[in-house]
C-alpha cells in the first residue's frame, strides 16, 4: 500500500520527536531523558518519558510506546498514510508513493484543501474589506465579535452573487471546475454552470485536525433558507470526523486536560476570547462516536457546554456508554436556561467562564434539573421527585456511583436510602403504548408533577442485552428467554426479533417505545473489553440475578421450599461474581436460568404442578 518504505524511514529521521511532542506536552529535562504528564492517561506525576537518542516515547503508567508516527497516529487519530503525511509536511519532505491511484487520491485531496484554502482568503478579504460585507459586519458587532476577532478566526462573507467564487476561482486563480465542485464550494446547476455552494452567507471557516482546510459552515444573514448550512460531504468535509476549532484548540485541550463542547461556531470563539481556547463545536451534526474517539486522545474530561435544554434531552445512554467505554468523565457547563455561551458573552462575559468553573458532573446536572422543577414541601411532591431522580440515577452504569447518589438524595428528598436504594434497582414498569394499564395510577395533580420524561427509560441491564441479540446473537442465542426480560419495552423487542426473520422486519413491526429502542439499538454496537466466555458469562449473570431475586421473593412469599434452594444459588453467584471466577459463575447462572424459565412455563398454563418443560436448545 501507500508511502515507499525509503520515504517513511526519511520521514522518521527528520522528525525531532522532543519537539513534536512539546507541542502537545510540556517536556523536562531529566538527565538524557525528557519526562512529562502523560496524554494517554490521568495521572498527577509524570510517568510518561520521550528518549531523544532512540527517538521514542513510553509511559511507564500506562504503557503507551512508540515513536513518531505512533504519536501522531495515537493523538491526532489519524491512520498510518495521514500521519506519514502530516510528519512529512512538518518536515518538509516529499513523499512517493508506489501505488499510482493512491498518489492520485492524495494529490487530489491536497487539491482540495487548497481550494477550500483559497476560498477562506476570499471570502475573509470581502468581510473585511468589501461594501456589500457591511450586514455581517453589523451583525458580527451586535454579537460582541470586532476586526480583531474576525482576523483571529478567519471569518469569511460569501458573496450574493449566483458565481462569484467559483468564476474567480477558475478565472484567476485556475482551478478546474471538477475540483471546485469537489471541494464543495460550488455545485453544478440545471444550467450546466457552476453555482457556489454559499451565497450572502457569513462564513466560518472549518479545518482538519492536522489545520488542513476542509470546509464552511454558513450563516444565513436574513430570514431566507436555512439559518447555517456546511459544506457537503466531500473527500476532505466528512462531518462525522470534523470539529470546529479543533486544530487550534488542541494544544489547550491537552494543557487544561479537558474539552468544552459546544452546538455553534459563535460559542467557540467566545469561549476562547473570553480565555478558554479549550472549546469546540461539531460542525451540524450530533457528536458522534468518530467525534468522541479522536478526542479522547487529548483528554478524557468533557465539558458540556449545550443548553441546558438540549443537555438534559440528549441520550444520556450513549454518554454513559461513552464515559465507560472511553473511560470519560463528562460534565455539564452551567449556563441559565434558555442561553448558549454566545449569549452570555455579549450580555454577561463574567459568567461565561464560570460557567465552566461551576460545571457538575452529567448525573448531578439532571438530577438538579429534575429536582429542580419538582414541589419538595409535601410529601407526596417528595415521593413523586424520588420516583423521577431514581429512574435517572439507575441510568447510570456503575453500581458505585448510583449507590453515592442514593446517599445523597435520601439527604435531600429525607427518604430513607433503603427504599430508595430498592426503587433504583427496580425494573421500571410503565404502561405499553395503545393498551392502558388496567389499575393505572390516578392522573396526577398537574402543579407538582414532575416534568415528562424526554424519552423512553428501559432497564440498562436488558438494553445491554439486546444489544447482544441484535448485533451478535451467537453471545446470547444458546440460553436467551423471554422470562430473563422483565421490562416490558425489552421484551417486547425480544419477542419481535425472535419471531421475524430479520432485523428489519422486526423493526417494520414496532411501534412506539419499542421501535425507539429497536431503532437506537440498531446503531449502538456492543463494546466489550471481555473474552468471548467472560463476556457470555457475564451478560448471563447480570441478566439473570434480578429476575432469580424476583422469583426468589415470590417463592418465599408463597412458602414454597426452592426459595432457600434458589437464594443458594444467588449467593453463589454473588460470590463467583466478586472473586471473578467466571466460569463458575456460568454454571450458576445457567441453573438460575433453569429455574426462571421453569417457573415462567410453570404459570402461565396454570398448571398445579411443575411440568415436563423442554430445555431450549
Ligand atoms: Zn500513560
Amino acid at each position: 500500500m501507500g508511502i515507499v518504505d525509503e520515504d517513511i524511514a526519511r520521514v522518521r529521521d527528520a522528525t525531532d520527536l522532543v519537539s513534536l511532542i512539546g507541542e502537545q506536552v510540556t517536556l523536562k529535562r531529566v538527565g538524557q531523558r525528557y519526562v512529562g504528564l502523560c496524554p494517554f492517561h490521568q495521572e498527577k506525576s509524570p510517568s510518561f518519558g520521550v528518549n531523544p537518542v532512540m527517538n521514542l516515547f513510553h509511559c511507564f503508567g500506562c504503557q503507551k510506546s512508540g515513536d513518531a508516527i505512533t504519536w501522531v497516529r495515537d493523538t491526532e487519530h489519524l491512520d498510518f498514510v495521514e500521519a506519514v503525511e502530516r510528519l512529512a509536511q512538518r518536515a518538509g519532505v516529499t513523499l512517493r508513493y508506489d501505488d499510482r491511484n493512491q498518489q492520485k487520491d492524495r494529490s487530489r485531496k491536497g487539491r482540495l484543501a487548497e481550494a477550500v484554502g483559497v476560498a477562506i482568503e476570499y471570502y475573509h478579504r470581502l468581510l473585511l474589506d468589501a461594501p456589500e460585507g457591511g450586514a455581517a459586519r453589523r451583525y458580527l458587532r451586535s454579537r460582541g465579535f470586532d476586526g480583531d476577532a474576525a482576523r483571529q478566526f478567519q471569518l469569511g462573507w460569501s458573496p450574493d452573487g449566483w458565481d462569484t467564487l467559483s468564476r474567480w476561482l477558475q478565472q484567476e486563480k485556475k482551478f478546474s471546475r471538477d475540483d471546485i465542485v469537489g471541494a464543495g464550494l460550488a455545485f453544478v446547476n440545471k444550467a450546466n454552470r457552476l453555482q457556489d455552494q454559499f451565497r450572502g452567507r457569513l462564513m466560518f471557516p472549518i479545518h482538519d485536525a492536522r489545520g488542513e482546510p476542509a470546509g464552511f459552515g454558513g450563516r444565513a444573514l436574513t430570514d431566507e433558507g436555512p439559518k447555517y448550512k456546511n459544506s457537503p460531504e466531500t473527500p476532505i468535509y466528512q462531518k462525522s470526523k470534523l470539529l470546529y476549532g479543533l486544530h487550534w484548540a488542541k494544544e489547550a485541550i491537552v494543557a487544561r486536560a479537558d474539552v468544552v463542547i459546544c452546538e455553534g461556531y459563535t460559542d467557540v470563539m467566545a469561549y476562547a476570547l473570553a480565555g478558554a481556547p479549550n472549546a469546540i463545536a461539531t460542525c451540524g451534526t450530533a457528536l458522534a462516536d468518530e467525534h468522541v474517539k479522536l478526542l479522547k486522545n487529548l483528554t478524557r474530561n468533557i465539558t458540556l457546554a449545550y443548553d441546558s435544554d438540549s443537555a438534559g434531552q440528549g441520550a444520556a445512554a450513549q454518554w454513559y456508554r461513552w464515559e465507560h467505554t472511553y473511560d470519560l468523565s463528562v460534565r455539564v457547563a452551567d449556563l441559565p436556561a434558555g442561553q448558549d455561551p454566545g449569549d452570555l458573552w455579549t450580555s454577561d462575559q463574567p459568567k461565561l467562564l464560570a460557567s465552566l468553573e461551576h460545571a457538575r458532573p452529567f448525573l448531578r446536572f439532571r438530577l438538579d434539573r429534575a429536582l429542580g422543577s419538582a414541589d419538595l414541601s409535601t410529601l407526596e411532591g417528595r415521593g413523586r421527585a424520588a420516583e423521577v431522580a431514581a429512574a435517572i440515577v439507575a441510568e447510570h452504569p456503575s453500581e458505585l456511583v448510583r449507590d453515592q447518589y442514593v446517599m445523597d438524595l435520601a439527604g435531600r428528598l429525607e427518604i430513607d436510602a433503603d427504599i430508595l436504594r430498592a426503587e433504583v434497582a427496580r425494573p421500571k414498569e410503565r404502561p405499553r403504548e395503545n393498551q392502558p394499564s388496567r389499575n393505572a395510577p390516578p392522573p396526577p395533580d398537574d402543579s407538582a408533577a414532575p416534568p415528562p420524561r424526554p424519552t423512553v427509560v428501559v432497564d440498562r441491564r436488558e438494553i445491554d442485552l439486546l444489544r447482544w441479540v441484535i448485533h451478535e446473537p451467537e453471545v446470547v442465542a444458546d440460553w436467551i428467554d423471554e422470562p430473563l426480560l422483565l421490562d416490558p419495552v425489552a421484551r417486547d423487542a425480544y419477542e419481535l426479533l425472535v419471531s421475524t426473520h430479520d432485523f428489519h422486519e422486526a423493526l417494520a413491526a414496532a411501534h412506539g417505545a419499542t421501535r425507539e429502542l429497536l431503532e437506537r439499538l440498531a446503531v449502538e454496537e456492543p463494546t466489550t473489553d471481555d473474552e468471548r466466555d467472560t463476556l457470555r458469562a457475564r451478560l448471563m449473570v447480570n441478566t439473570v440475578f434480578p429476575v432469580a431475586e424476583a422469583l426468589r421473593a415470590r417463592l418465599l412469599r408463597d412458602d414454597d421450599d426452592r426459595a432457600s434452594e434458589i437464594k443458594m444459588d444467588l449467593d453463589a453467584l454473588a460470590h463467583a461474581r466478586e472473586v471473578g471466577d467466571w466460569v463458575n459463575a456460568q454454571v450458576v447462572a445457567k441453573r438460575l436460568v433453569g429455574w426462571v424459565v421453569d417457573a415462567a412455563h410453570a404459570v402461565a398454563p396454570e398448571v398445579p404442578e411443575m411440568p415436563v418443560v423442554e430445555q431450549a436448545e
